[in-house]
């Protein structure tokens, strides 16, 4: 790998920032941040030390998620939610900012709100990425970051995966120092056959991924990790708000990582419901489902408003994505029991239109 140097890429202001650093003292009478030495009854039986602050650096959560991933604690950023570190990464590295679309929507409102410029790019008519463009797009405006959402949301589908490499591989070679950073979005990895690109990051210094808990049973904690080179890593933590993830997620998340088997049994079962899902939404005439490597269907009909308040009068919310792909609805994959309750009201909705 190359040595790129990537404080040079990130803004002025946060070049010259020293991250808030936290120092942990072994002591026996702690009396230095300002925290009450009381908490309750109730709340002590859930955890022990919450009249404390958390542990900034979340470290045994971050060695959980290094152990799993096959990196350093030191490749991993903790973030409530992957949302933030999205927040923090334009904060850190500002604009512009590249997304095909339509994608997830908080790349382009927190670029917008941090007064970063956008660069959309739509998508191929197969929603794959249109390799043409983004190069095109990437040598014009030299973005600082280009997020890949794969697979992507709100269309479902995995973008072909030689043509990531192709823009990672484009913008790596870029002299002096690669101008962009490449930030894989895997928060729909695991219901997806197509490899993560973390082992890839020790070949790329310009290559970033982001993961999140919340797509896998846990979207309560808040809680998503951003993978990648340290010096990438210690150059959004100073942007990183110093107790960012609270001491109840992280004790959680550390209980409910041990548990691999069950987490694996719940995403088979998403992942096979998902393929019912779009198999019995094939038979039904006049409505167009897409193939999903996520826990989600993307599917076309006529009348989108009408089919959205047909189900939800039937006691079914699904999610209206018209604003963002004409005509279409987007249906999570739950239990095989509310799958057949959606399916029974899709069908009898689509019926009494015709
Ligand atoms: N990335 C993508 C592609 C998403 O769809 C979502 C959630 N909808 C997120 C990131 C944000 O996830 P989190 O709950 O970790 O903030």
């Amino acid at each position: 790998m190359k040595n790129i140097n990537i404080s040079l890429l990130a803004k002025p202001n946060i070049r010259s920032l020293r991250a808030y650093h936290a120092e942990e003292v072994p002591c026996k009478v702690k009396l230095d941040a300002n925290e009450s030495p009381y908490s309750g009854a109730r709340v002590k039986k859930i955890l022990q030390t919450l009249n404390r602050y958390p542990d900034p650096e979340a470290k045994q959560l971050r060695k959980i998620i290094a152990e799993g991933s096959r990196v350093k604690p030191e490749n991993i950023l903790h973030g409530n939610g992957s949302d933030e570190l999205i927040y923090y990464l334009i904060t850190t590295f500002g604009g512009p900012v590249l997304y095909p679309v339509p994608t997830f929507s908080m790349y382009g409102i927190i670029a917008q709100a941090l007064g970063e410029k956008k660069i959309e790019v739509p998508l191929d008519n197969k929603f794959d990425l249109d390799i043409e463009k983004i190069l095109a797009a990437i040598k014009r405006y030299k973005p600082k970051l280009i997020f890949l959402s794969s697979p992507n949301n709100p269309t479902g589908n995995c973008f072909s995966s030689d043509r990531i490499l192709k823009i990672v591989e484009f913008t790596y070679s870029l002299p002096p120092t690669p101008y962009s950073l490449v930030v894989i979005d895997e928060a729909y990895q695991p219901f997806s056959k197509t490899k993560s690109f973390v082992p890839l990051l020790g070949k790329y210094g310009n290559l970033l991924v982001l993961r999140t808990l919340s797509k896998i049973g846990l979207a309560g904690l808040r809680l998503g990790f951003l993978i990648a080179g340290e010096s990438v890593i210690s150059e959004v933590n100073k942007v990183r708000l110093p107790f960012n993830v609270n001491s109840l997620s992280q004790a959680v998340a550390v209980e409910a990582l041990k548990d691999k088997k069950q987490m694996r049994r719940h995403i088979s079962s998403i992942i096979s419901e998902r393929k019912r899902l779009l198999a019995e939404m094939r038979k039904i005439e006049g409505i167009t489902p897409y193939p999903s490597d996520a826990n989600f269907v993307l599917f076309k009909v006529n009348n989108a408003e009408k089919v959205y308040n047909g189900l939800l009068r039937k006691g079914v919310l699904i999610r209206n994505m018209t604003g963002a792909v004409k005509d279409c609805l987007r249906v999570t994959a739950g239990t095989p029991g509310e799958n057949t309750v959606f399916l029974k009201a899709l069908r009898e909705v689509i019926n009494s239109e015709n």
